[in-house]
């Protein structure tokens, strides 16, 4: 039987009567966007991460942008960041047309490496965003630390983290404002696309809820230049609901990862993922690092298992670079190393341990 990298059916089998009642309940009601639904889920969200405020959006990458606008960032800024992760987190960066400083990781996490953010500090620097890659914290006191010394803002780039905790604290609770996706294939997903940013900061989620808005506080005054980017009705009812489901789904995630260190520790060359000791992790991806990735993906999907690389290529050497006038390509040796080397295999709520078995024994059968 085949092995799905991700198989998203059962999270809805697993609550379907409920899912069908959302749907039926917003057609009957034409109530699509925003209303009830999306309150009470900002609400929960809320509440769940630990700050005071949650602003639904349209998605992840809205997300973040919608922060960076909000704080104010602006042309000629320079943002410090990572080369190891989606390239959304550059994205908002360039479309305020300031600058992206991608400095290296950590690599054991995959996560930026707080010394390296330091070192690239100019006084053009205004934020920093740390991305909580694969589902597991980076060392937010030392990059907060940094920050205050340095009077810098710091985002949270969650989007592959809700659940996640630092210290005790959740992802989403531990910066200046977090930015979360439910793409579907995220921990907490909906049925399309979506997003929210948490943060304590009155006067920020003020000024985000403003600008997501078309910059209407009232139908029709205008007090800004904003974006539309809401969140509809039906993907915050399956929030809400699967909301409720997450701790457990993400508990099935970690005993599967457990399981997998366990097997394949000595296997090949294969490096299992290093749980940090300040973070939980929440295996949004489960990740393998050798230096046979490429092969190793294609044989395990000859025999219909699932795996992909994240990443095959390091963010700053993408080419779209080329056209930032000013761009100098970093040398970040750590993560053009991880490049085509890191692999992810199934991992997922509902995954069995027979078909986990099936997966190690593939993989060993490729080392022997
Ligand atoms: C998914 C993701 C995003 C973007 O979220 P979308 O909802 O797809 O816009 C941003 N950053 C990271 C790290 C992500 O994994």
């Amino acid at each position: 039987m085949a092995i799905p990298l991700l198989d998203l059916t059962n999270q809805y089998f697993e609550l379907k009567e409920e899912s069908d009642a959302i749907w039926f309940d917003v057609m009957e009601n034409s109530a699509y966007i925003g209303g009830p639904r999306v309150a009470q889920l900002e609400k929960e969200l809320a509440e769940y991460v630990g700050v005071k405020h949650c602003i639904a959006c349209a998605n992840g990458t809205d997300a973040l942008f919608l922060i960076l606008e909000a704080l104010g960032i602006k042309r000629g800024d320079e943002i410090i960041t990572t080369p190891w992760t989606f390239f959304a987190t550059i994205e908002c960066i360039t479309h305020l047309g300031a600058k992206p400083v991608m400095v290296d990781i950590d690599p054991r996490s995959y996560n930026i490496d707080p010394a390296a953010i330091e070192a690239a500090i100019t006084p053009n620097t205004k934020a920093i965003i740390p991305v909580h890659i694969y589902g597991q914290c980076c060392d937010m006191d030392a990059i907060n630390d940094i920050a205050k010394r340095h009077n810098l803002f710091v985002i949270e780039d969650a989007c592959q983290a809700m659940g996640a905790a630092y210290k005790g604290k959740r992802a989403g609770a531990l910066a200046d404002a977090a930015a979360f996706s439910f793409y579907p294939t995220k921990n907490l997903g909906c049925g399309g696309d979506g997003g929210c940013i948490t943060t304590d900061n009155d006067e920020v989620a003020a000024r985000i809820r403003l600008i997501a808005t078309h910059g209407m506080p009232q139908p029709y005054r205008h007090t800004a230049f904003g974006v539309n980017s809401r969140l509809d009705a039906l993907q915050a009812g399956l929030l809400s609901l699967r909301l409720a489901k997450l701790d457990e789904w993400n508990g099935q995630r970690a005993a599967e990862a457990a399981y997998y260190n366990e097997q394949l520790a000595g296997v090949g060359d294969l490096i299992t993922p290093h749980g940090e000791d300040f973070s939980t992790h929440i295996y949004h991806l489960y990740i393998l690092k050798t230096d046979h990735a490429p092969e190793l993906q294609q044989y395990l999907r000859d025999q219909g298992i699932g795996a992909a690389i994240y990443y095959p290529l390091a963010l700053h050497e993408q080419e779209c670079f080329d056209l930032l006038p000013d761009y100098v390509k970093p040398s970040l040796p750590i993560a053009e190393e991880c490049a085509n080397k890191t692999l992810a295999i199934p991992c997922f709520p509902g995954l069995t341990r027979e078909q986990q078995d099936e997966v190690i024994a593939a993989i060993k059968k490729f080392f022997t």
